[in-house]
């Protein structure tokens, strides 16, 4: 397995700003890829996102700032992205959280979770799969949740939007599933369903935890993961990016429509 098994692929990271998606573009970038990223962001932050990019191995990277709740926005950047050249691997890393009842949900809460997590990757798997095939060569890698598995109170719109994801990886992973071969690497498409992942996602419901806590963040993480976590440790975003490179490789043409669980045998249970 060489260690720039990826010269010459390009990759798209939607949520490449942040978090997960930022440590596989990272990922990506180290194995030869160009990357190209969405996500929001302060110029300052974006610009550091790209200079880590092209500092791991990329040899260009790019950002668009398209909002993903915006259908149309979406569409734009896809056609400046083919221009920019050929899409192999497509990460949907963008995501939103917002915690609260059914009873009690904001409808434009449940809009744009359903939006940023779910409709965009439709959009850009409907894009970017037709001529992936064409090549025999692609990869589509949704960050999904172990709330796509199972659910948890107060997170209505989140779970719909991941157990939506998993379902339209496993259909996507269906049509695709003939196309290439052994040797040119398939097209795929599977799920990430991470537990907990010490990232800007979750800072609302650290705080929350920590707050009964007497502001302790160390003692907050420890009940949050206490509650469903059983290895009562987070996962790295490095930990996800390494996941998601290896369903990357040729190797990997056969992992398919899969849901991957990292989640320290939280649906185990
Ligand atoms: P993060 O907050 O660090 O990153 C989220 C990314 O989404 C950012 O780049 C942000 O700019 C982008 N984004 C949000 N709204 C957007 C919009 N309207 N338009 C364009 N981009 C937008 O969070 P993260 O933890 O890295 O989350 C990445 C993915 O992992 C999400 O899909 C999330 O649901 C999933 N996930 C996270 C955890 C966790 O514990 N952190 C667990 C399971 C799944």
């Amino acid at each position: 397995m060489t260690e720039r098994f990826l010269d010459g692929r390009q990759a798209f990271v939607t949520g490449g700003t942040s978090g997960i998606g930022l440590a596989i573009a990272q990922g990506l970038a180290g194995a030869g890829a160009r990357v190209a990223i969405n996500g929001l962001g302060d110029a300052a932050a974006i610009d550091a996102a790209l200079a880590a990019l092209k500092k791991a191995g990329a040899p260009d990277a790019r950002h668009w700032g398209a909002d993903l709740r915006d259908p149309d926005a979406i569409a734009a950047m896809l056609e400046e992205l083919a221009a920019w050249g050929h899409t192999d691997i497509v990460v949907n890393s963008a995501g939103m959280q917002f915690t609260a009842s059914v009873a009690s949900m904001p409808r434009e809460r449940w809009d744009a979770i359903l939006a940023i997590n779910l409709s965009a990757a439709f959009q850009t798997m409907q894009a970017l799969m037709p001529p992936m095939a064409e090549r025999g060569f692609g990869r589509i890698i949704n960050i999904a949740s172990v709330h796509g598995l199972v659910a948890s109170v107060q997170k209505a719109p989140y779970v719909a939007s991941k157990f939506g994801l998993i379902g339209l990886t496993k259909v996507a992973a269906l049509e695709y599933a003939a196309a290439g071969s052994r040797d040119s690497g398939g097209v795929t498409a599977n799920c990430i369903c991470p537990g907990w992942v010490e990232t800007p996602l979750i800072e609302a419901q650290i705080q929350a935890r920590a707050a009964q806590h007497g502001n302790d963040r160390a003692a907050g993480i420890a009940d949050l993961l206490s509650e469903k976590q059983p290895s009562r440790r987070m996962s790295s975003t490095d930990d996800i990016a390494a996941l998601a490179l290896f369903l990357c490789r040729r190797e990997a043409h056969n992992i398919n429509g899969a849901s991957l669980p990292v989640d320290g045998a939280w649906t185990a249970q």
